[in-house]
């Protein structure tokens, strides 16, 4: 909203208006005198904005995966590669997955540490 300007030269009412550089100003009505309108500082966008730590899932055979001491139900070897994968519903925690380092037997287990 702009605050109504008096004319500081002959009283009149100014207008709304813009000047050869396209420059926000007012001019009087009456006499023509312009004046530089106030208020009408521009937002200063310079908020930085800091990038997102992406956390990248990654659902591949090829990735380093630690490994974990689990027996192995196939086999009986006592290590695995652990990884875990959130499942889509909230409810639940996130599912524990095993691979057996000797015979690739993959298994599940479900939460409840
Ligand atoms: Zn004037
Ligand atoms: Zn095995």
């Amino acid at each position: 909203m702009t605050p109504v300007q008096f004319c500081d030269k002959c009283g009149s009412m100014m207008v709304p208006s813009s000047d050869a550089e396209g420059k926000k100003i007012l001019k009087c009505r009456s006499c023509g005198h312009t004046m530089k309108l106030k208020g009408e500082m521009k937002v200063s966008e310079n908020i930085r904005r800091t990038p997102h730590d992406k956390i990248v899932v990654v659902d591949d055979d090829s990735m380093p995966m630690p490994k974990v001491a689990a027996t192995c139900p196939n086999c009986g070897n006592d290590e695995a590669y652990y990884w875990t994968v959130q499942t889509r519903r909230g409810d639940e925690g996130a599912t524990e997955f095993y691979r057996c380092t000797k015979c690739k037997q993959t298994w599940r287990y479900y939460g409840g540490r």
